[in-house]
């Protein structure tokens, strides 16, 4: 078995942007001395990411920002420290992501999400769509493994195997080299079938959280060492999705 792992840093302090010399835009830290911290990207990420409204740069840098403040950049890690500059370090410490990148990766998530929504449901008279749809998802993964949407270099979409510490650990680990390659891998291995997904069962039935209280919508069914792998048992994406699910069901009995 091939087990995943990613621990992502991000500014604790949040990000804002900054134009460059040469017109480009990036994310930089808004307060470099609040440090980083390290996150754990969910399974379901790459749908929020592909929901992010980039319809043009304003909306696009209005998006981004909340979502790099919980998760960090797609392609670089803060890099602030120099007690961080090993090897190892190093290979990973990229430039943060131009708003562009950051646009264009986005639109290409949201179009592979598109495709993968139109391979998932099974209509008779709509098997030819869907087959159509499911050759379009499969060159859509594979290039986006491969080719770069912003230069002719190869993609930054990647992951490298990684020995255990522990000699008798029997898996296999592979660590994407960004938060980027670990939303194509979750993508990849939902869309594979390898791990399932289903609508939250309470999602289905109407329930709108509260103010801060977001209903991720999906359920991810599978084995891993991910904390929101859930076993098939599971009908609801998050505690207070359960609570309220049972309440319905409590009231509906009486
Ligand atoms: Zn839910």
């Amino acid at each position: 078995m091939i087990t995943q792992c990613l621990n992502w840093d991000r500014w604790v302090g949040g990000y804002k942007w900054r134009s460059y010399r040469d017109g480009i835009r990036r994310l930089v830290p808004l307060d470099s001395a609040s440090g980083t911290a390290e996150t754990q990207p969910q399974i379901g990420l790459f749908r929020r990411f592909a929901s992010l409204d980039v319809a043009d740069d304003e909306h696009a840098m209005k998006a981004i920002l909340p979502f790099a403040g919980e998760y960090g950049d797609i392609l670089a890690v803060p890099t602030a420290s120099d007690a961080l500059a090993g090897p190892q370090y190093l290979r990973y410490n990229r430039k943060h992501a131009p708003l562009e990148v950051w646009t264009d990766e986005i639109r290409r998530m949201a179009r592979a999400v598109k495709l993968w929504e139109r391979c998932r449901y099974f209509l008779p008279r709509r098997e030819r769509e869907r087959q159509d749809a499911r050759e379009e998802l499969r060159s859509a993964v594979i290039d986006a493994w491969a080719y770069s949407t912003y230069s002719d270099e190869a993609s930054t979409i990647k992951v490298e195997p990684l020995l255990s510490s522990d000699p008798t650990a029997a898996n296999l680990l592979v660590r994407p080299i960004n938060l980027l390659s670990a939303m194509w891998l979750n993508f990849s291995r939902v869309a594979s079938g390898e791990i399932r997904e289903r609508h939250c069962e309470a999602a289905k039935r109407g329930y709108q959280g509260r103010d801060g209280q977001w209903c991720l919508s999906f359920v991810y069914v599978g084995s891993g060492p991910e904390d929101d792998l859930k076993n098939a048992r599971v009908r609801t994406c998050s505690p207070a999705c359960k609570k309220w699910l049972e309440r319905v069901e409590r009231q509906s009995r009486k």
